[in-house]
């Protein structure tokens, strides 16, 4: 044993949106994860962007080993490059994430070469007395990473940005095996992700954007402008794919979403038809319904693309009467003002303007709601918990959350030391009430018949899909029934291959 401390030190990204940066210590050594700036407030007048504060960091400088990033949002990554010019450390994190970094590191001017180390999902790395290794979640971002850290005292998960997504667009799936992994060995400490502490439910997956999107490429007579944030991958895909499908090209204009999507399709993550790009300087004189254009702005930056268009002040693009915008982003609070203004300029020059809340939606969460925070507080099952992103009232929320399961899961932990926990976890069309991809089933402490985990995950599978297939309409459009059949009839397969009682818990992911 040791005496030394095990610290984790937040230095931003509580009680606040923005600036994430936590540093963990033990002994003489440091690491951080992440290392994000934060947009101001309006109230913040004239001040561009606001950087973590890292004295604390310089006063142990020669204790400090890496920056460890998450995913490429710049609440995570925005504040590297102030980072490194006062520490230089080396900086871990997925080829995409680097690529944004590098992005930001140009419009610097460094001592020092940086240097950005590539990870990949399940990889592990040795950073002084710290393993880490990185696990695969989904978010509005590719590449997303939770990391699990395991250190002299024990293991630290920090989920980074995440939402449970059982039919992402890349169809890489969240990796909650590995996760569970970590929970059946045992966790010290769970950070995670609060963003949407006060949604009940579940986030509804990326694929759900896609029903509106292709009804607006279906009925739109005239040019289509479809701004969203630059770092929205999977959105970006899915308007150059229904592009292709409705016979249109695809102008990207203003300057983050023409390098974001290079970066993107260098590295493979943006697959672009062929021959379906077309230069700004030629939108104007191709017939309006063979073109939508990507544009920057979706905050009503005044000047961004697409603010410019709205005043009609951009060199190549101009809105006209018939042509339909869209809006597929959130309204970020504080930005009202700004982004109504674009609205207004844009619909007194014709354009039918879409925005705001609809359903089906023209935007989906990147965070997880209350159900996902649930699926990963239960498989971790951590000793300490720390609700991290968030303000203040949304970081109380998931810290209740946290409690609520430990009270009401002391008879639950007994059954699990027993047999385990198995989650059936199926993603179901609200429309069809279908099966959107085939069933996930993760496991903890539960240790499968004689066959093997393998042949008792594929038995499972077929179970679930053979209840729902069994199911009448009236009792698939009711998810508390549904999930009483499956774990009836689950208990009775697992009990007959087994003779174990596991805890069964069926999630469904509504999509
Ligand atoms: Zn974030
Ligand atoms: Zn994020």
């Amino acid at each position: 044993m040791t005496d030394l401390k095990l610290q984790v030190i937040p230095l931003g990204g509580l009680g606040e949106f923005g600036m994430n940066m936590t540093a963990i210590r033990y002994g003489e050594d440091i690491i951080v994860v992440d290392c994000g700036m934060m947009f101001p407030d309006a109230e913040l007048l004239g001040v561009d962007l606001v950087m973590p504060d890292l004295t604390f960091l310089k006063d142990n400088q020669a204790q400090v080993r890496a920056v460890i990033l998450t995913h490429g949002h710049e609440d995570h990554i925005g504040a590297v490059p102030y980072f490194l010019s006062e520490i230089d450390v080396p900086v871990y994190g997925t080829a995409f994430t680097l690529a944004l970094v590098e992005r930001r590191l140009e419009e610097y001017d460094l001592e020092k070469e940086p240097r950005l180390i590539k990870v990949k999902p399940k990889q592990a790395i040795a950073v002084g007395p710290f393993k880490i290794e990185f696990i695969h979640v989904t978010h509005s971002i590719v590449s997303a990473v939770a990391l699990a850290i395991t250190t002299p005292l024990g293991v630290i998960i920090h989920t980074g940005d995440f939402k449970v997504d059982p039919t992402p667009t890349d169809n890489e799936l969240f990796d909650l095996h590995t996760l569970a992994d970590y929970g059946k060995r045992g966790v010290l400490l769970l950070l995670s992700d609060s963003t949407n502490s006060d949604r009940p439910g579940y986030t509804e997956s990326e694929r759900a954007v896609k029903p509106r999107m292709e009804e607006i490429f279906s009925r739109s007579e005239k040019r289509i402008i479809v701004s969203c944030f630059s770092s929205s991958i999977h959105r970006i895909q899915l308007v150059l794919d229904l592009a292709e499908e409705y016979g249109r090209r695809v102008a990207v204009i203003g300057r983050s979403m023409v390098s974001v999507t290079e970066i993107a399709h260098a590295h493979g993550l943006l697959s672009i038809p062929d021959g379906i790009l077309l230069r700004p300087q030629d939108v104007m004189g191709l017939p309006p319904e063979k073109v939508a254009i990507l544009v920057s702005g979706t905050q009503g930056e005044p000047m961004s693309a697409l603010s410019r268009v709205a005043v009609d002040n951009h060199k190549h693009v101009s809105v006209e009467k018939g042509d339909t915008v869209v809006l597929s982003s959130r309204i970020i609070p504080g930005n009202e003002k700004s982004i109504y203004r674009v609205i207004d300029h844009m619909s007194r020059r014709g354009a039918d303007v879409m925005y705001g809340s609809m359903n089906p939606p023209l935007h989906v969460s990147g965070h997880a709601s209350v159900e996902e925070m649930k699926l990963v507080l239960n498989l971790v099952r951590p000793r300490y918990f720390m609700p991290i992103h968030g303000e203040y009232r949304q970081l109380t929320k998931h810290a209740r959350l946290a409690e609520h399961l430990r009270f009401a899961g002391l008879e639950e932990t007994f059954i699990m030391s027993e047999d385990g926990i198995v989650l059936p976890i199926i993603a179901i069309n609200r429309n069809t009430g279908r099966l959107e991809s085939p069933p996930e089933i993760v496991t903890r402490g539960f240790q499968a018949g004689d066959d093997g985990a393998a042949a008792f995950l594929d038995a499972a599978r077929l179970m679930v899909i053979k209840t729902l297939e069994g199911s009448n309409h009236e009792e698939k459009t009711d998810w508390g029934v549904m999930k009483e059949k499956i774990r009836a009839d689950l208990k009775r397969h697992i009990v007959k291959q087994t003779s174990k009682r596991p805890l069964i818990m069926p999630v469904i992911l509504e999509v």
